[in-house]
């Protein structure tokens, strides 16, 4: 069984064939996945999915893209929606260096906020990351994210700041990239990140691992992400799904 912790089935690209997809992911053996909302429009969207599924939880939080459209209502509707039965992690949240809509200053209080919020509320965080690592990681620290952790949602910097994100109790989650032909970076991490904090994701539609490189990305596909891992770590392709679906079973408190 796998459980894809990160996925956008809440956005329009899955408008036309939903529901064909989400019996792909259980052909595949992709029992569980964390649908992430990360505006007004996804929110709602990603609740619903996790309402009418057993086996899907969602994440509430904003996009640190869209940071400087966050208004005060916001962060107090996604406080309110904390207390929800399948809410089981805020975020996504973090810092993405690479589009400039929202300057840095607006992204990292937006980001501090956040934090804070999860931590009234007891809630695991995901972190996106977009060229912002050493950022990142000063918030987590002088914010204290430790105490409630978190996932550091498709890894894709070096391996030098693991341990660091593994000391301030994050999980390290890999995405489509550790498929990659090129990709140096997520392979040397998967190498490193020991078993009992590794997660596996698709960020689906986006990032799909290859051979399907460049196409809609979907949760089926994550099962080549923990193929990849195991091969990397040399293990069987069981031990990576077990270890993986555990981790994520600890970390959003889900009892199966
Ligand atoms: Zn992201
Ligand atoms: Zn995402």
């Amino acid at each position: 069984m796998l459980f894809d912790t990160h996925v956008h089935l809440n956005i329009d690209q899955f408008d036309e064939d939903r529901e064909e997809v989400m019996r792909r992911a259980k052909e595949a053996g992709v029992e569980y996945m964390v649908v992430v909302g990360f505006d007004r429009e996804t929110i709602p969207k990603a609740l619903e999915l996790a309402e009418t599924n057993p086996t899907i939880y969602a994440a509430v939080g904003w996009h640190p893209v869209d940071a400087i459209d966050m208004k005060t209502e916001d962060l107090e509707w996604i406080e309110e929606l904390a207390s929800h039965p399948k809410v089981a992690a805020i975020g996504e949240m973090g810092l993405d260096y690479h589009w400039d809509k929202s300057p840095k200053d607006i992204q990292k209080e937006v980001l501090r906020k956040q934090i804070n919020l999860a931590k009234r509320v007891g809630l695991p965080i995901i972190i996106h990351n977009r060229e912002a690592t050493e950022d990142i990681i000063e918030i987590l620290r002088e914010e204290n994210a430790a105490e409630v952790g978190g996932i550091m949602h498709c890894y894709n910097d070096s391996a030098e700041y693991v341990q660091e994100c593994l000391d301030m109790n994050f999980y390290i989650s890999l995405g489509g990239p550790v498929t990659f032909k090129n990709a140096k970076d997520p392979k040397e991490v998967a190498k490193i990140v020991p078993l009992d904090r590794l997660l596996v994701e698709t960020d689906c539609p986006f990032l799909a691992p290859h051979p399907n490189r460049g196409k809609r990305n979907e949760p089926a596909y994550v099962k080549l992400v923990a193929e990849k891992i195991a091969e990397l770590k040399e293990l069987s392709f069981e031990e990576v799904s077990d270890a993986t679906t555990n981790n994520a079973f600890n970390l959003f408190k889900i009892k199966p």
